[in-house]
């Protein structure tokens, strides 16, 4: 029996399911437990996704005002993890994913750490989204209008608007899928790729101030501090992107951008062409994708940033 098959036949048999994703959700994150959410809704099943807080920008999809922050269950039957490496990043939710009878963890990440019973990862995938839109396909789930929309909210933050290169011909298959159904694909790249909050503007605009090359130009550096974060009236997710910017500057391979955290600094590396950011992330005891990872350091952003320079070195 394949994984697929075990996992859907854990589906049928539950009668208590939990969608998790990691913390800080991005839009692959919510995108991907809404459309599973949905999706197993449809087939007459009543999950539960808690996901305690998220980007307001993803407020539009559908299932939202579903999403819990807790939950009274204590020991579901199946918990079902999206878009997360490793247990330890579904941070302070991981009871229900560890005390659930039937761990199930769907995935993208190289570095998943294969924490569940069943573990379906999809490295070559460009979003954990693609790969539920395989996982529904397989289950001969219908993908709805609903259920695209999340799917593709997923995709467009994963892939930056389908222009990083693990974007394949499928992406663009279910797109065009998206459009025949009459989904207004244009309008939802808006909403979760370009339009920026203010806060995120004004984050981004201390972060582009601050920001200094090394190694020849190949290397760009930012961060911002708590401080800043308090200043601007910072929101969850205000601070997406801003690692794009020292990315996109001619002659830049690596884009580091670290955010100061109360555990410490949030690290996010970005990579163009021959630096392994997983690699070097794993270093630091993270972890990620080969040209978009990150770790968490319990450390001053100085000490951080003299650290992963040293071991840039040696990569560049
Ligand atoms: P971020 O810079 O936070 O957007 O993360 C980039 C990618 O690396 C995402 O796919 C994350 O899920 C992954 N990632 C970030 N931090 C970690 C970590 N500590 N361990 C494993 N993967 C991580
Ligand atoms: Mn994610
Ligand atoms: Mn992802």
């Amino acid at each position: 029996m394949s994984t697929l098959d075990s996992i859907l036949e854990e589906i049928n048999k539950a009668e208590s399911i939990v969608i998790l994703t990691h913390e800080n959700p991005d839009g692959d994150a919510i995108g991907t437990g809404l459309a599973l959410y949905n999706a197993l809704k449809q087939i007459g099943k009543n999950p539960d996704i808690i996901i305690p807080e998220y980007p307001r920008i993803f407020e539009f999809l559908p299932g939202t005002d579903e999403i819990k922050k807790e939950s009274d269950i204590k020991k579901y039957d199946l918990a079902i993890s999206v878009d997360c490496a490793t247990i330890k990043m579904l941070n302070g939710f991981s009871n229900y994913f560890e005390d659930a009878k039937v761990k199930v963890s769907i995935d993208h990440h190289s570095t998943n750490t294969m924490f569940g019973d069943y573990n379906y990862i999809s490295p070559d995938a460009p979003a954990c989204a693609q790969i539920l839109l395989v996982v529904l396909e397989y289950f001969k789930i219908e993908i709805t209008k609903d259920i695209g929309t999340c799917i593709l909210a997923g995709i467009i933050t994963d892939t930056g608007g389908f222009k990083y290169s693990g974007v394949t011909s499928e992406t663009f298959k279910f797109v065009a899928e998206l459009l025949e159904k009459g989904i207004n694909v244009s309008k939802i790249y808006r909403r979760v790729l370009q339009t920026k909050t203010k806060a995120n503007f004004e984050l981004n605009r201390i972060a582009t101030n601050r920001l200094e090359f090394f190694e020849d130009g190949k290397v760009a550096f930012t961060y911002i501090t708590k401080e800043d974060e308090e200043k601007v009236n910072s929101e969850s997710g205000d601070h997406e992107g801003i690692v794009e910017t020292g990315r996109d500057i001619e002659g830049v391979e690596v884009s580091i951008f670290i955010r100061q955290t109360e555990k410490g600094c949030k690290v996010s590396m970005r990579s163009n062409e021959y630096v392994n950011v997983s690699d070097v992330c794993l270093l630091l005891g993270g972890g990620g994708h080969v040209h978009a990872a990150g770790a968490t350091m319990q450390c001053t952003i100085e000490q951080a940033k003299e650290k992963i320079l040293r071991q840039l070195k040696s990569v560049m």
